[in-house]
């Protein structure tokens, strides 16, 4: 069942924090090339789940790549991917929240769906 939770969550070095709501059941380990490279576990949420509390979106460095469809964005001081934002092939803002950096949960305990992002 869905159940979404209210985790912080943030970049290594603290400049950029947010809150989101989230249910960690739905999350994905991907096998694109950059969650590959970033060992990504991802997890979604809406705009209205999610809220930047420190820092400002567009101080982030963003980096796309393929389509150019979803912004990597990450930290300019210590390189971390926090989250991630993009469009739903139906015009929709989401986010995509890098699950390691959210507060108090743990992973071992995840069991993230596998997702074939290589094929996309
Ligand atoms: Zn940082």
């Amino acid at each position: 069942m869905a159940e979404t939770k209210k985790y912080t969550g943030g970049c290594h070095c603290g400049r950029f924090t947010f809150e989101v709501d989230t249910d960690l059941g739905t999350a994905i380990s991907c096998n694109c090339s950059i969650c590959t490279k970033r060992g990504l576990l991802l997890t979604f949420a809406t705009p209205e789940q999610f809220a930047l509390k420190k820092g400002q979106q567009d101080e982030l460095k963003k980096y796309q790549f393929n389509k150019k469809v979803i912004d990597h964005l990450f930290c300019p001081d210590c390189g971390v991917e926090a989250f991630g934002t993009g469009k739903t092939p139906d015009g929709k803002t989401m986010f995509a929240i890098n699950v390691r950096c959210l507060e108090g949960v743990d992973l071992a305990a995840l069991q993230p769906r596998p997702v074939d992002g290589r094929s996309f």
